[in-house]
């Protein structure tokens, strides 16, 4: 046993901190967690789950619409937020118990407060102010969402921590952003049968991902019926009687019963004691780590939000691990950051992995594209007129696939399993080996043959 108090504390219960107690405890490390809000952290609480679970509810309105194009007979639906709400609850504090049972079952110590640095090796906890040893400190203390402070009337502006327990359902919304959060719960707000305008400072939403989805997205979702208002933002905002009032940089004033802010997220590091200790901190607030996740104080490590490098919850959760494995399981590893596929759970739906067309471009010298657009069967008796996309990007003379693109439904659930083929180094032969599977949305995936050409390139 050292001198320390535990061997590995560890400030914050989300998706890396969790992992990393966990692992650490199982190799017989003495482990403590303190958590300010919720176990389970921003995934579980008002993240991915919940998030998800809203998603799930907004695609009935399609399913009752396409219904009848099969000769059901559908009338009288009608939605209820506080019962969608409600359920959601239920499901929340479910996984946050069962979060708390596993750490329980591996003899974590939680203490359910906030917790900040003192020294290299002690923590203190801001209600008892108690003072904790530990030969490890595991910074896991995520991110918040931005909001711009000097916004006249930010004050009534709501963010995600707020939108998944509305008292009341918002009618009309507008949601300012052009990231993952914003276009998905604009596609969450219509679903539901919200008026929604997503605005956006710059001209097409989602920067990063491939232009092809980004256009068929943007067509898709105002097809739909939202306004999307692009190179635009607040320039302030009132509370009426009749609910808030936003003027835009153009001059016009959009009325709304809430206005959600999705600008980004920053990292958890304010007042957390860091700084005085000397750790370093990047421009964003994230705080900088090697590869091992190890900052530059040797007893302090950071995984996942906080250190502001891939922010989704499967990294968190791999960044967790590998620390654990690492220091406490005399297992080292280190976290592969290529070929990450990810998901923006937009109606219709967004599934990526590897290089955009425009990423492989500069990249590679010899870029091949295969893209197909078609209606999925299913839409065709539903009477939907929404296409799907598929794209695949190879390079070189083996056509290595470098990077696959979905737009449609199921998009994350296609791109899971191609993401496999992609970090194997799998070659467009391999795809087109590979038997379909039919009738199937993703049977276009191996089907794809015909080589997209950039205007002014030749075929070859
Ligand atoms: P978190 O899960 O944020 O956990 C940090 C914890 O630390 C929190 O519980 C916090 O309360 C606690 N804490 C902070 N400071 C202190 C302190 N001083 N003392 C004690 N406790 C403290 N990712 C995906 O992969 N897929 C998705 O679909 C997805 N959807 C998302 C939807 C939304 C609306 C949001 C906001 C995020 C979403 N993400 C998604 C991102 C994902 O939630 C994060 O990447 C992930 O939760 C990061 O895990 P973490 O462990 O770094 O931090
Ligand atoms: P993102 O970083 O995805 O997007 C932020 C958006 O806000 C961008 O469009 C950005 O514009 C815009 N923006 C930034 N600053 C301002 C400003 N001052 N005024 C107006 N607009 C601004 O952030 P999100 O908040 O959507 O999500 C945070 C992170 O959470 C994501 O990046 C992702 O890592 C994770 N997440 C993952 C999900 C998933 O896996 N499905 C779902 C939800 C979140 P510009 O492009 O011009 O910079």
């Amino acid at each position: 046993m050292t001198d320390f108090d535990f061997d590995l504390f560890v400030i914050g219960a989300g998706s890396g901190g969790v992992r990393a107690a966990r692992i650490a405890a199982g190799y017989g490390a003495k482990v403590a967690v303190a958590e300010e809000y919720r176990v389970g952290g921003t995934c579980v609480i008002r993240g991915c789950v919940p998030k998800k679970l809203l998603v799930y509810a907004s695609r009935f309105a399609d399913d009752f619409a396409d219904a009848r194009g099969f000769g059901w007979s559908v009338s009288g639906e009608s939605f209820d937020w506080t019962s969608l709400v409600a359920a959601k609850n239920k499901e929340i504090s479910r996984l946050e118990a069962a979060y708390r049972a596993t750490l329980e079952k591996y003899k974590v110590e939680v203490f359910r407060e906030r917790a900040t640095l003192v020294s290299p090796n002690q923590v203190q906890l801001a209600n008892s102010e108690r003072k904790i040893t530990a030969k490890t400190i595991l910074v896991a203390t995520g991110g918040r969402p931005n909001v711009d402070p000097t916004l006249p009337g930010v004050e009534n502006v709501i963010t995600s921590n707020d939108v998944f327990d509305l008292k009341e359902f918002p009618r009309r919304i507008v949601i300012a952003g052009g990231g993952y959060i914003a276009v998905e719960f604009a596609s969450i707000f219509k679903g539901l049968g919200a008026d929604v305008t997503l605005i956006y400072r710059g001209d097409k939403f989602l920067r990063g991902f491939d232009e092809d989805l980004r256009d068929g997205l943007a067509a898709a979702m105002t097809a739909r019926g939202i306004r999307i208002i692009t190179g635009q933002k607040f320039t302030k905002i009132e509370k009426k009687a009749s609910g808030l009032a936003g003027t835009i940089s153009g001059g016009e004033t959009l009325e709304a019963d809430q206005i959600m802010f999705a600008i980004g997220r920053s990292p958890n590091t304010k007042n957390l004691g860091l700084d005085a200790l000397g750790v370093h901190i990047d421009s964003e607030g994230a705080v900088v780590v090697d590869n091992a996740s190890q900052s530059n104080l040797p007893s302090i490590y950071a995984v996942g939000d906080v250190t502001n490098r891939v922010n989704l919850t499967p990294v968190a959760i791999r960044e967790g691990h590998a620390f654990a494995d690492t220091l406490f399981g005399k297992k080292p590893w280190i976290v592969d950051y290529t070929t990450i596929p990810t998901a923006v759970f937009s109606t219709p739906e967004i599934g990526t992995v590897g290089f955009t067309e425009q990423e492989a471009r500069a990249q590679y010298d010899d870029v091949h594209i295969y893209k197909g657009s078609f209606r999925p069967m299913k839409a065709i008796l539903a009477g939907r007129n929404e296409k799907m996309l598929m794209k695949i990007i190879a390079e070189g003379a083996s056509e290595r696939v470098v990077g696959v693109h979905v737009l449609g439904p199921d998009a994350a659930e296609i791109v899971q399993m191609a993401a496999i083929a992609v970090r194997m180094r799998a070659c467009k032969s391999d795809f087109d080996q590979t038997m379909a599977l039919h009738p199937s949305a993703a049977e276009e995936l191996v089907t794809l043959r015909e080589k997209w050409l950039a205007p002014g390139e030749a075929a070859g």
